[in-house]
């Protein structure tokens, strides 16, 4: 009994001891918008960011024309991208968002460049028994086959900053966007994604968490993992000798979701890894560098190293 005593009066003592509440008026983080870059390449990406709190009420337009926007952990997003046919010029990006609760409104209007830029050319040649798999309908046909897939616009919930390389202690051997033409001519296209040195069977990870969109076999690209990441953007590995994942499955960033290989039209194992931006492949370097504190990978001279395929 004296303990139980001993214990109430203790207890008092604390509650005596907790500070009487103020209550005073809310805070309310103050209404932010960052657009980026101001300045762009054929090929790449940017968002909108509108930070100050959720829920707000928010709208976004480029040239005029309403940008999705999303709900994205910390913040609202929206992104923009630009394909590899872009001509040069200017654009216009016109963001409003107020707080409900405050009343606190926001608008800011920025003009977005698209350079006058040409990706390196390249001549790459192919051993005999790969020319089929230079064909033209072939080619088109897995465009096609892709764009299908890439226009499926799914809401994943969270957006996920930042992407992580999809190979740990990647090296690049072959960068993205060079205007490559095969064999003489046989065919010629821009390289959609980036090259990763890789020996057949080494894991290949999730850059950002997502859900599995394909995992099948292509002509040109060989065994192929695709994730949607949700609100247009997706990645793609390609050349795997091995798929761990099938269509459907939850992934999450990092996870192993296939090995490298060398399947498809390539002269040598690698991983050829793909961006896509509301439907245009874009560099995903650039797109990783969108982030925050971002590391470029290393690189080496793909003519020393000969290990570049497609
Ligand atoms: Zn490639």
């Amino acid at each position: 009994m004296k303990r139980i005593l001993l214990l109430l009066a203790a207890m008092a003592v604390i509650i005596g001891s907790i500070p009487k509440v103020a209550y005073a008026s809310p805070i309310a983080p103050s209404l932010s918008v960052i657009i980026a870059p101001d300045q762009m390449v054929p090929a790449s990406a940017g968002y909108v960011y509108i930070g100050g709190g959720h829920p707000l009420t928010v709208r976004a337009s480029l040239d005029g024309q309403p940008l999705p926007v999303f709900w994205a952990g910390d913040g609202y997003e929206a992104i923009f991208s630009y394909g590899f046919d872009e001509p040069p010029g200017d654009h216009t990006i016109e963001v409003y968002a107020e707080n409900p609760l405050t009343g606190e409104q926001i608008s800011r209007t920025q003009t977005v460049t698209v350079l006058d830029y040409a990706y390196p050319k390249e001549q790459i040649a192919l051993p005999f028994n790969l020319i089929p798999l230079l064909d033209r309908d072939l080619n088109k046909q897995e465009v096609s086959r892709l764009d299908a897939i890439y226009a499926v616009r799914s809401d994943q919930g969270m957006w996920d900053w930042p992407y992580a390389l999809p190979v740990p202690g990647g090296i690049i051997t072959s960068r993205f966007g060079g205007d490559r033409t095969y064999n003489g001519g046989l065919w010629a296209a821009h390289h959609t994604g980036i090259d990763f040195r890789r020996t057949v069977g080494e894991p290949v990870l999730a850059a950002a968490s997502g859900r599995v969109a394909a995992a099948t076999l292509f002509d040109v690209r060989g065994n192929v993992v695709i994730i949607d990441h949700g609100h247009g953007v997706f990645s793609q590995y390609a050349h795997l000798s091995e798929t761990y994942v099938t269509i459907g499955d939850p992934v999450l960033k990092g996870q192993i979701i296939g090995a490298a290989g060398a399947t498809g039209r390539t002269n040598g194992p690698h991983l050829h890894f793909e961006v896509i931006v509301n439907g245009v492949t874009i560099d995903p370097l650039r797109w990783f560098a969108l982030a925050p504190n971002y590391v470029p990978p290393r690189e080496v001279d793909p003519s020393v190293d000969g290990s570049t395929g497609s």
